[in-house]
């Protein structure tokens, strides 16, 4: 068995041609949000990425974009711990995880770090605050078994140009974890071609089971993963 995931963050409105994507191939994935940015009714501009304008999704259409996905804290704010005490930073990604249980109403205890950038004292803030992973922008070969289950790498950007060698050599670890962010294709229809290439070449693999991040570690059973 040779399991894959995937996680996109920030809340776009771009993620809605993803989910439409991976329901079609029965991919899973996990989107990490800032509820922070929701505005009730409409969307909001957030910024431009490379000519692209990039607004987020607005709080009424969360639950049917995203029916059938994992949602997980990405903070309120895209916070940076660097501008903040740990104390506020913890209230940010906790009330985030708030916020997604209350509008989902299932658990979401996953998190991604919002620019990669972490420390070993949040990240045991974090485990003891409940969450059970936690993203970085690090990647490596072999994912499992983590060291800390906060500081959880992945195996690639989406868009590395040896993704699928990476996906390749991944195999004999078992796991394969993908990341990205939806508006880096600024909604063409040849990147979109090119995502939809490889999921559905992954997708098509025989040995391949998509999982959603969580149940990386989850299932990883032994060590420091859980709360209690
Ligand atoms: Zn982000």
């Amino acid at each position: 068995m040779f399991r894959v995931a995937q996680c996109w963050d920030d809340g776009v409105v771009s993620d809605i041609a993803l989910t439409e994507m991976f329901r079609k191939y029965g991919a899973r994935a996990t989107f990490n949000l800032n509820p922070g940015f929701f505005r009730p009714q409409m969307r909001r501009y957030s910024w431009t990425h490379e000519g692209f304008d990039v607004y987020n999704l607005a709080q009424s259409e969360l639950r049917s974009v995203y029916d059938g996905f994992q949602v997980a804290s990405h903070t309120m704010t895209h916070a940076d711990y660097r501008r903040m005490s740990a104390d506020a930073f913890v209230g940010e990604a906790v009330d985030a995880r708030k916020y997604l249980e209350d509008l989902f109403q299932r658990e979401s205890r996953g998190f991604a770090w919002p620019c990669g950038r972490y420390t070993q004292e949040l990240a045991d803030r974090l485990l003891e605050s409940g969450f059970l992973y936690g993203r970085t922008t690090k990647n490596r070969l072999q994912l499992l078994p983590v060291e800390h289950p906060l500081i959880l790498h992945s195996s690639c950007h989406f868009l590395n140009e040896n993704f699928m060698e990476i996906f390749e050599r991944s195999r004999e670890f078992g796991v394969f974890y993908f990341w990205g962010h939806s508006y880096e294709m600024h909604d063409e229809p040849s990147q979109l071609a090119a995502l939809e290439k490889k999921i559905a070449t992954i997708s098509a693999d025989p040995d391949v089971v998509w999982v959603d991040v969580v149940d990386l570690i989850r299932e990883e059973g032994a060590g420091d993963g859980g709360q209690e």
